[in-house]
């Protein structure tokens, strides 16, 4: 076989395997995205337990203060029904009037921290229902990528064989160049000459759609090993059987 075709046959499973292993690296990228949206909903969630869980403590602390005063209320107030003296009557009342206002002050803070924690509730419950949506967003990634594996896999290890036995036919050289040029242009190492207009003998590449200069197309139609690249765009060129004879008639 012509060196040549033996590249072509070397291009095609390149990008058979190229488009199998991008679909499975898009389904394991969309996955990680999905996983990654999951780990920061947990982390918030975290959080916010832990923010509840301080804030129920002070509001707890806050009602505790509040019904301490009261306590110390009812204590002045026995107190008022044995007094001895106006004065001592007067001194008390003021305790007392300064207590009640201390429990008004721990009463509305309870009260104002008893609606944060209620809020803080209702926003852990809102993350807690992404994090869980969020979830099945990631185990239908996961199996994404199992069905892609099972749809693709065997035929990817057969291709990968095929193509390692398509690369021990090549010489050293070629084969690097062909590895270069597939990186290069993202498995399109090689185009397809095509024929524009064979009186004048006009020829193009299948790759970057511009003309060939003809010297080009005589060494493809040659029986020579040497590799024709394309001027404009660096990919192999390849002549199809089928034009090739079309021409020689
Ligand atoms: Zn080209």
């Amino acid at each position: 076989m012509h060196l040549t075709e033996k590249l072509y046959d070397l291009f095609l499973l390149e990008k058979q395997i190229r488009g199998m292993q991008s679909r499975l690296d898009s389904a394991t990228r969309r996955c990680s995205a999905q996983q990654a949206k999951h780990d920061q909903l947990l982390r918030q969630q975290e959080e916010m337990t832990d923010q509840l869980k301080h804030g129920r403590a002070k509001a707890n602390e806050l009602e505790s203060i509040a019904a301490e005063v009261e306590q110390k209320i009812a204590h002045q107030r026995e107190l008022m029904n044995n007094v001895k003296s106006n004065r001592e009557y007067s001194s008390l009342l003021i305790e007392i009037n300064t207590y009640k206002l201390d429990k008004e002050n721990a009463e509305q803070e309870a009260l104002e921290q008893m609606s944060a924690v209620d809020l803080m509730d209702q926003e852990l419950v809102e993350v807690t229902d992404k994090a869980q949506a969020q979830k099945k967003l990631v185990a239908a990634g996961q199996s994404e990528i199992e069905a892609c594996k099972s749809e693709v896999g065997e035929q990817l290890d057969r291709l990968i064989s095929e193509r390692s036995t398509a690369e021990k036919d090549l010489s050293a050289n070629a084969l690097s160049t062909f590895k270069k040029l597939a990186d290069i242009h993202d498995g399109d190492a090689m185009a397809t000459v095509t024929e524009e207009n064979r009186r004048t003998m006009e020829y193009g590449c299948g790759g970057c759609y511009l003309s060939i200069p003809v010297e080009r197309v005589s060494t493809l139609m040659s029986s020579s090993d040497e590799i024709v690249i394309c001027p404009n765009c660096n990919r192999m060129l390849f002549m199809d059987q089928d034009l090739k004879a079309a021409i020689v008639k």
